[in-house]
């Protein structure tokens, strides 16, 4: 039995989906069918990326949400249950990242990055989860990062350790969630060139990353999205509770040279 037969449109929500990894996220799933739900704290940038979606033929709207809000969450949700009473995919992708000295890294922005990051991501894929539940088929996507499996330069206390909670979430929502057939998985990116990086990222950091990674260079946002979209899909089906790294060879390699 498929629970999810091909004739229903699959209706997908993208957090941070205006821009970036989130942003190609949202254009792949609507290019492959999916009615993409374009969530993201930016009203004006997620309706401009539905908007885009929809020139080019595709399915798409967007919601306005703060994945640090719980209210904001909830309301959120409410509104997809009202108006589409599903949500089949969900892909976590809203994130935030400063870097600080360890030794006087800000609490203040320690708990805002863990609350947008981990507390974020726990929310959704609760509301998403509860409304995948009841049609007996749903997808969770969480766009963890390398940094969450091993240390990234300076400064990352806050959002590498975000980022490997958000991979013990997913192992947790994976062991939990499958008899729902509900699967939970990671995406560990490295390097992509987004809005994000463009500030975060110094030429100097650039250049050095670059040099560590076996490709040789940064990842593009349509490469995690693709990824994004097959672990959406029925070819997935098996895969559970990975941290997939989409990386260029960066996490699978040390020191470089000979
Ligand atoms: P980005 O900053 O370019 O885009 C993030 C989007 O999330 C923006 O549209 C922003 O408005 C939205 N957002 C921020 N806070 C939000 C909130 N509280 N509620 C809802 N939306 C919010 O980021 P990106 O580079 O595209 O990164 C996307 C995800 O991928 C993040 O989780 C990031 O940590 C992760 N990631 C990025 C890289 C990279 O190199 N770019 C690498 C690994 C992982």
């Amino acid at each position: 039995m498929n629970p999810n037969p091909e004739s229903v449109q699959k209706i997908a929500l993208v957090t941070g989906g205006a821009v970036g990894i989130g942003g190609a996220t949202s254009e792949r799933l609507a290019a492959d069918g999916s009615h993409v739900i374009v969530a993201d704290i930016d009203i004006d940038k997620a309706q401009t990326t539905a908007h885009r979606i929809r020139e080019a033929g595709g399915a798409a709207e967007a919601l306005r949400i703060d994945v640090g809000s719980p209210d904001s969450v909830r309301e959120a949700f409410e509104q997809v249950e009202r108006k589409h009473g599903r949500c089949d995919i969900l892909v976590n992708s809203a994130g935030i990242a400063k870097t600080f000295p360890f030794l006087e890294f800000p609490l203040d922005n320690w708990l805002a990055t863990l609350n947008v990051n981990l507390t974020g991501t726990l929310l959704c894929s609760q509301h998403a989860g509860r409304l995948m539940a009841r049609h007996g088929w749903g997808r969770i996507i969480n766009i963890a990062s390398v940094a969450g499996l091993r240390a990234v330069g300076k400064g990352r206390t806050a959002y590498g350790t975000s980022k490997a909670a958000v991979i013990g979430l997913t192992r947790q929502m994976a062991a939990e969630l499958a008899e729902l057939n509900i699967t939970a998985n990671a995406i560990c990116p490295g390097p992509v060139d987004t809005p994000m990086t463009e500030v975060l990222h110094s030429a100097e950091f650039r250049r050095q990353y670059a040099a560590a990674i076996p490709a040789g260079r940064y990842g593009t946002t349509s490469e995690i999205a693709a990824t994004a979209v097959f672990l959406a899909s029925d070819a997935a089906a098996y895969i559970n509770g990975v941290a997939l790294p989409v990386d260029g060879g960066f996490f699978a390699s040390g020191a470089r040279g000979v």
